[in-house]
């Protein structure tokens, strides 16, 4: 892009507060006329390619005219998940407070895998999880003053991923490391395909894990009787149980499954349970929708999407376990090059070793919304103060 004075400069301070306040424009009025946009995108495959160059411009261009492209080109390729009439998947919206936290966010760029790489970022992000935890009234076992904690994972197909890694590393410390091929994984057929996708990421025979039958008599939740069956029946062919995931707002349907009686299952069975409340589990910090996550604290970790229904830009995904040691054994390297006195002396949390990639972003778009200027606790949640 031409920063305006002719040359390859990089933009300056003024270029940039001038250009910030024409795109900030373009995005006030892209929601000003988001009504008028059909919602799913008409255009066909391949439409993009006939429209742009094919090589990169040699040449910078002005950003009026790269707006324009963005204008002409783009947004007739753009399936408008903020449109108030867009009704498909799930909610992914996100707000105004998201958007500017995300400005915020892409400004600064901090990378905070480390403590030492940004304090600031890991701070925060233990503090709001905290915060987000007291809300959802999480045990105080998933916080951070204890053996737990929160961290924001991309997707909950990472956060699934990550605590099945931990636990099948905690089970195999215990059983031996040959023992891989006998463990068993347990959830629904209305259990979301990131348990699956999981499940062949972490090496869990394709057979071995069991996605067990729901029908219409539980309203497609996953029965305890039928768990507790395919359980005994693993062990008395030698099979080894280790994890069992259970949903708050299966995606097909919103059903819960009884999170209670399969926690004590996968207790009394010595196996990791995971809650997946990637869709639903924002609304559960409204009072009257807090009882379909009772018996998340008998969980092992929790899962919720706040760029689903929270207000927050994509990707945000809050994870919390109630044993962090076990996360960081399985993901934690310490390669010379990231050694810090901080670290060394373990006085700080390291998210590198609780998350599947080492670099990480930071995501103000999660901690504008809770910035009471946003955010008015419970009822007016859905105001955005202006
Ligand atoms: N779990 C549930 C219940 C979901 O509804 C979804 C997404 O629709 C996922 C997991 C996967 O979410 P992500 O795209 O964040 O991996």
């Amino acid at each position: 892009m031409d920063g305006g004075g002719g040359g390859l400069k990089p933009m300056d301070s003024e270029q940039l507060r001038e250009y910030g306040h024409q795109m900030v424009d373009f995005v006030a009025d892209y929601y000003k006329n988001i009504e008028n946009y059909p919602v799913l995108s008409q255009v066909e495959p391949g439409y993009l390619v006939k429209l742009l160059p094919d090589a990169a411009p040699n040449q910078p261009e002005s950003l009026q005219r790269v707006l324009d492209d963005v204008q002409s080109k783009i947004l007739p390729g753009v399936t408008h998940w903020q449109s108030p009439n867009f009704y498909a998947y799930y909610p992914a919206n996100s707000s105004v407070a998201g958007f500017l936290g995300e400005i915020l966010s892409a400004g600064i760029n901090m990378v905070g895998f480390s403590w030492i790489t940004s304090p600031a970022a890991t701070e925060l992000e233990m503090i709001v999880l905290d915060w987000l935890g007291k809300l959802l009234k999480l045990p105080q076992e998933f916080l951070s003053s204890g053996h737990g904690g929160g961290v924001i994972q991309g997707s909950a197909s990472e956060a699934v991923l990550v605590v099945l890694l931990a636990a099948r590393d905690k089970t195999l410390r215990m059983v031996g490391k040959s023992a891989l091929g006998k463990l068993v994984v347990y959830g629904s057929d209305q259990t979301h395909s990131a348990l699956q996708k999981a499940c062949q990421i972490a090496g869990i025979h394709p057979e071995n894990c069991r996605l067990l039958k729901t029908d219409s008599s539980t309203d497609y939740a996953l029965s305890p009787e039928i768990v507790s069956e395919a359980i005994s029946h693993d062990i008395s062919i030698g099979l080894i149980p280790f994890f069992l995931c259970g949903t708050v707002g299966t995606t097909s349907s919103a059903t819960v499954d009884p999170l209670y009686s399969l926690a004590k299952i996968a207790k009394s069975n010595g196996m990791w349970f995971h809650v997946d409340a990637a869709y639903a589990g924002s609304a559960c910090i409204c009072p009257e929708y807090r009882k379909y996550l009772d018996g998340v604290e008998e969980a092992d970790s929790f899962n919720m999407n706040a760029h689903k229904w929270f207000l927050t830009n994509f990707d945000c995904s809050a994870l919390w376990v109630k044993d962090r040691n076990a996360l960081i054994q399985s993901l934690s390297t310490n390669p010379e090059f990231l050694k810090n006195k901080a670290s060394q002396a373990n006085l700080v949390v390291d998210y590198k070793d609780w998350q599947i990639p080492l670099g990480r972003r930071f995501r103000f778009s999660l901690y504008t919304l809770g910035s009471k200027k946003f955010m008015i606790p419970y009822k007016e949640w859905l105001v955005i103060e202006t």
